[in-house]
Formats: structure tokens, sequence, C-alpha cells
């Protein structure tokens, strides 16, 4: 039942050959074998996950299940669920308790899906190997003892580990789509403003964007579905229909322009990630589509402008963490400022108070010209990179991540390093364009086989292409379907 796709999950609830109680029960049990290895999930609601899945076969029996009825899920633990712990990865929020859903959680509840637990996480979704999560780091399933990617590695583990048929994830600057290709599943980050951010809690505001993480483009057509939509409860929710997701899927890639940065190809790339994505171009070429030399001049200045509004950002969001309010409060305060410092200082992890220092100063009267303001421009100038290439094609071509998953530990202590890992990704969020992270094939080296992520970016609101671009690959070749070894 576990290597069954969502439209077959779908399919077998609706002719009876399995329950959604038999469902859960089934990954409740592979979560019960698996996770503790991985360290993939924060909290497991097993108990609420068996209450939904009878809802749901009773709201089958009675004539009323949609198509996504009784198909259980794990969300990222940065979406606030109502009743159950919502950490973020951090201290700070271990005994946070949301009153409330998040707009994700209660349009996928509304669908009758059952929430298995919830995914271990970048503290605050600040990292690229969850190595920052204060629940300890999550473990790649292709390689124990490497990253997952982050900060969405524990819903990218548990997908590729096949502990849930789909999760939840969300992308400031790549945190759905290079976990996506660590762990050899497909995530899609959509267009800012696409997926409401109501309930999610905020990293950089004008970043944050949550997507679909899934074993194809397939699967990830039909849980967008769900996510996607306007939502009054936040301000940058776009009002625009959305269209079925699934219907384009087998729309023919004849004569599509797909565009080749060589900013994206040049030094920095590992060679066999570079073979591998190459492979999955050419694929791309017999298919019938058109490949386009391109340039985005501005690539390099992504990570430093990141670097400057993320922070700035999240430097604001992150004030309302203040010990009197949310979560956790330091021992016998003294008096007011001393409750706010040891608070903030006992309940943040190393990486989340960098951030909130370069932040700060950032945004400083002083400096505020200087970084943020120009920060602000050069964001400007790399969307502008993007409008002139969609001029010529309809989406863009490229690795996901320079190379494949790092051992534990490798860059824990060098945050630049541990910063590029998103250089192919963070682009996309700043201009607020829509990216898909797919299974292109693996590297054998010496930690084994480990999965590469071909990137596709598409233009404003083109999600349906992207994901009809990733189901035509996916149709010809069959590394989305691959397990890792002890999983199967
Ligand atoms: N790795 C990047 C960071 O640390 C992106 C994280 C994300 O997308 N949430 O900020």
């Amino acid at each position: 039942m576990y290597k069954k796709s969502i439209a077959e999950l779908s399919q077998g609830l609706a002719s009876g050959e399995f329950s959604s109680a038999e469902l859960t029960r089934t990954y409740l049990d592979r979560i019960e074998t698996h996770s503790a290895g991985l360290n993939a999930l924060i909290s497991v609601t097993a108990d609420e996950a068996m209450a939904a899945a009878q809802l749901a076969d009773q709201t089958r029996q009675a004539g009323n299940a949609g198509l996504l009825t009784g198909v259980p899920l794990i969300h990222k633990d940065i979406f606030c669920t109502e009743g159950v712990k919502t950490s973020c990865g951090s201290k700070m929020l271990d005994n946070f308790i949301a009153p409330y859903d998040a707009t994700v959680v209660a349009s996928c509840k509304a669908a009758g899906m059952p929430m298995l637990g919830k995914a271990n996480m970048d503290e605050f979704a600040m990292g690229s190997s969850n190595e920052t999560s204060f629940y300890g780091p999550v473990k790649n399933p292709w390689n124990i003892e490497t990253v997952p990617g982050g900060s969405s590695g524990g819903s990218a583990a548990v997908v590729a580990a096949r502990l849930a048929p789909i999760a939840t994830g969300t992308d400031t600057g790549g945190s759905i789509r290079q976990p996506a290709a660590l762990c050899g599943i497909t995530g899609l980050k959509p267009t800012y403003g696409r997926v409401s951010r109501y309930g999610m809690i905020a990293f950089a505001s004008s970043l944050d964007q949550a997507g679909p993480m899934t074993r194809s483009a397939e699967d990830a057509a039909w849980l967008l579905n769900i996510m996607a939509g306007f939502d009054a409860r936040d301000s940058t929710s776009v009002e625009r229909d959305v269209p079925d997701y699934t219907a384009t899927l087998n729309d023919d890639l004849q004569g599509l322009k797909i565009g080749l940065p060589k900013e994206y190809f040049g030094e920095g790339l590992d060679a066999d990630v570079g073979r591998v994505v190459d492979a999955a171009i050419k694929q791309y070429q017999q298919m019938g589509a058109e490949l386009v030399d391109i340039s985005l001049p501005n690539s390099h200045l992504s990570v430093p402008t990141y670097y400057v509004v993320a922070p700035a950002e999240c430097s604001s969001n992150l004030s309302r963490f203040d010990g009197v309010r949310f979560g956790y409060r330091c021992k016998d305060p003294q008096d007011l400022e001393d409750l706010y410092k040891r608070s903030r200082g006992e309940g943040f992890g190393a990486e989340v108070k960098r951030r909130i220092m370069m932040g700060t100063y950032a945004l400083s009267a002083g400096y505020y010209d200087a970084y943020y303001l120009k920060a602000q421009q050069l964001r400007q100038l790399i969307s502008d990179d993007f409008k002139q290439a969609f001029e010529k094609v309809d989406v863009i071509m490229g690795p996901t991540a320079p190379d494949v998953a790092f051992k534990l530990g490798a860059k824990a202590s060098d945050p630049v390093s541990m910063y590029l890992s998103d250089i192919y990704t963070i682009a996309t969020n700043l201009a607020g364009l829509p990216g898909m992270s797919i299974p292109a094939g693996f590297v054998a080296g010496d930690k084994g086989d480990m999965p590469v992520g071909l990137q596709i970016i598409g233009n404003y609101f083109d999600e349906s292409r992207l994901l009809n671009v990733a189901h035509q690959y996916q149709q010809e070749t069959d590394w989305h379907t691959r397990i890792p070894q002890g999983f199967e």
C-alpha cells in the first residue's frame, strides 16, 4: 500500500479496496519501525490520525468523500496545528500548543486528510541541513551519515522513506527544493502569494512560501490543488483562480523552450552532479524540447542579497518571541529586561541568533541605506533578469543544489559554505517565482548512490506548466520511484 501514488490511493479508497483506517495504520506502523533512526518527526499524532481516518471512512460511506478524503499526510512543524505542539524546530516553542490551524492545515483537514505527525526542521526554517533543529539533526534515508538538506529535511526524509505518501514544506531560499534534491523526491515552491501563509510561522515574510513535497509531480499536483488559493487572512495572498493542476499533466512538450542559464553550470557545481543534470536536459531535448542558452547576469548577487533581506525580516518577525506572550520563559527573571534577555538567549539557537544580529544591524539607522536599501535594489535587478529570460523561454532548468548530500557536521561550523547550498534556489524566492526540484539520477561515490535534483523554474503562476514538464519526464524515467535501501 505504501508504494502507491496518490491517484492509486484515491482510487483504492473509492473502490473499497482498503479503508483510510487501514491505510493510516500502515503508515503509522512504518513510522514506528523507521522514524527513530531518521529523527524525521517532532510529533507523531497516532490517535488523532486514526480518529481522522475513521471520520474519513464514515464520510465516504455517507457518499460525501472528495478525491483525497482519507489520504494521510505529514506537516512541517512550522504550520500551526490546533491542539498539537507547533515547535518550529526551536526550544523557544517546545511548549507551544497552537490555538488554531494554519490555512494549509485547515484546507487539508477539510479535504479529509488525516495528519500522521509533524516533521522535524531547521530552527525557524533557518538552515540547509536540518542540523540547527533543537530536536537534533534529521538523517538522510539514502545514507544516514549524510544530511537530508533543509530546512524541510524532515518532510523530505519521510516522503523518501515512504513514512507518508505526501508532506508539506516551506521554502524561503530553497527549503523545499534543496532537501527534495538531496532526498530524491519531488518538491514544488509555488509563486509567492499562491498558497496562504496564515498560521505558518514567519521567517522572512516576503520570501516564505509553502508547497508540496511528494514522490512525483502528479502527486504534487493533487496536493497543490488542496493547498493553493486566495486567503483573506494573508494580506499577500493573491486573488486568482486555481486551475486543476492535474488537468494539464499530460500536455505535449513539443516545442517547449528550456532556458539554460550559463551561471548555473559554472564553477562551484560538482562535476558528477553536472553530468546527471546534463543528461536530464538531453532527455528533454529528445522529448521535443528546444534548448536555449540564456544568462541571468546578476545571479552572483542572490546569496548576498538574501542574507541581508532574510535576516532583516527575521529579526523583525522573531521579536515577538520575548518570553512574555509565546513559548519559552527563563527561570526566575529579576526584572523585565532580564526576562527578555535570558528568555531569548536561552530559547534561540546559535544560527537564529546570528540571523537576528545580522538583520538588526542591517536595519539599524546608520546602516539601513548601505545594506537593506541596497539589497532591495539588487533584488529588483535579480527579478529583472528572470523577466527578460521569460521573454525568450518557457521554463529555466539547472541543478537544484551544487552537490549531493554532505556528511553530517561537514558544514555545521562554516555558515558561509552552508549558505552556498542554496546558490541555485535563492534567486527564485527573491523574484517570487515558482520553482521545482525533481529526481534526475544518482551519483555513485563513497557515500553510496546519492540522488541528484533537476531544478525547473517557471514564470509567475505557471505551476501547471512546471508540473506538466516534470510529469512528462517522470513518464520517461523511474528515478522518482526508487526507494532507499532498508525502506523498501
Ligand atoms: N537555507 C536557507 C536559509 O538558511 C533557506 C532556508 C529556507 O528556505 N527556509 O535561510
